[in-house]
């Protein structure tokens, strides 16, 4: 046993955590096709990513989200809005596409990845879809536990000095921080506690 609070290690609630994904979904969506004004025909960016003045890279599939990403011409967007020093937030698999290096997984589907973050991730660190659960999770930068919830989560198996580790879970690194970048292995917009966006809006300030 480590020192986390166990809550729940059953599986997710599917039933939940498909209706928050699909009322997030629709508003990403809406949001995203408002902002595709910017496209740029010539350099076949998508201009997705000019106007925001941060970045989400949100769950879902990394290996898709990679290739998406690529066909939209959005990767260079994303690598130059981290040099501007925007934050950006990776969660699950967002974690993955942040990294610079991934597991035979990732080297089996030839995914890109943005590689803005020194670490190593390990695509199902947790196991399948059925292994997915819900902890209570120690945080350095909260004092109260938080709520995580984990859905065929990856993990941080290596990292460099600079970056900051931000919670541990059975030995693997699952939230991370390299200056304006942030790697989370749970999704906090599956809960109410709205402490970790408040945490990552007040980096844009
Ligand atoms: N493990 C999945 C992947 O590598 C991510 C799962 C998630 O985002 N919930 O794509």
């Amino acid at each position: 046993m480590n020192d986390h609070d166990y809550e729940d290690r059953r599986n997710c609630d599917t039933g939940r955590c498909g209706r928050a994904r699909r009322r997030i979904g629709a508003d990403l969506s809406s949001e995203t096709r408002d902002r595709r004004g910017g496209e740029d025909k010539a350099s076949g960016n998508s201009g997705l990513m000019r106007p925001t003045p941060l970045s989400y890279r949100p769950g879902g599939e990394s290996t898709t989200i990679g290739r998406l990403m690529e066909r939209e011409g959005i990767f260079p967007e994303i690598k130059e809005a981290a040099e501007e020093g925007k934050p950006i937030l990776g969660t699950c698999a967002g974690m993955v596409l942040l990294a610079k290096e991934g597991d035979e997984e990732v080297a089996k589907t030839g995914q890109p990845l943005l590689g803005l973050m020194d670490v190593k991730v390990k695509r199902n660190a947790f196991g399948r879809q059925r292994e997915s659960f819900e902890v209570l999770l120690k945080m350095s930068i909260f004092e109260e536990t938080f709520h995580a919830v984990f859905i065929r989560a990856p993990a941080i198996t290596q990292a460099a000095e600079n970056v900051e580790i931000l919670a541990t879970f059975d030995e693997h690194v699952v939230a991370a921080k390299q200056g304006n970048i942030i790697a989370l292995s749970f999704h906090p917009e599956l809960t109410e506690d709205r402490r970790f966006h408040h945490y990552f809006i007040d980096l844009c300030k």
